[in-house]
């Protein structure tokens, strides 16, 4: 079983934000902004690839519920998926970061610029 499905199953602990019968919300164990929270599916998604439109429909609402409860939805927060290796996924459960509280930097995603890009 993987660690985010312990998550599910009380297996081990998380920090919630917000839980309904399909998604959960928990603050990331290593927060990389004021505000770094994870939603996940309760139903093992290896990543946003496998996602069904029913799936995405349920998180996208979900979302924007943990935003408004953590109260970054009028000051704005980044929604971010890492997908397979390339994307840097660690945990191949689907999740998406929240992150917010702070004005974000963006950029350095590669460490040079790509010539084709
Ligand atoms: P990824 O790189 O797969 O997109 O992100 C995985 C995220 O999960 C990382 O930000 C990491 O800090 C977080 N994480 C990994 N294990 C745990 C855990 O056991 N509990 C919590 N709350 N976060 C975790
Ligand atoms: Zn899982």
């Amino acid at each position: 079983m993987c660690i985010f499905c312990k998550i599910v199953n009380n297996e081990i602990p998380s920090n919630k934000v917000l839980e309904n019968d399909d998604f959960i919300a928990f603050h990331d164990l290593h927060p990389k902004a004021p505000i770094h929270v994870l939603v996940i599916p309760k139903k093992h998604v290896d990543c946003f690839q496998d996602a069904g439109a029913e799936m995405m429909a349920g998180i996208t609402t979900f979302i924007q519920e943990v935003t408004t409860l953590l109260g970054i939805d009028k000051t704005g927060y980044r929604v971010i998926t890492n997908n397979g290796e390339d994307g840097g996924q660690e945990v191949y459960h689907l999740h998406f970061h929240i992150m917010g509280g702070a004005k974000l930097p963006f950029g350095h995603m590669i460490d040079e610029p790509h010539k084709n890009m």
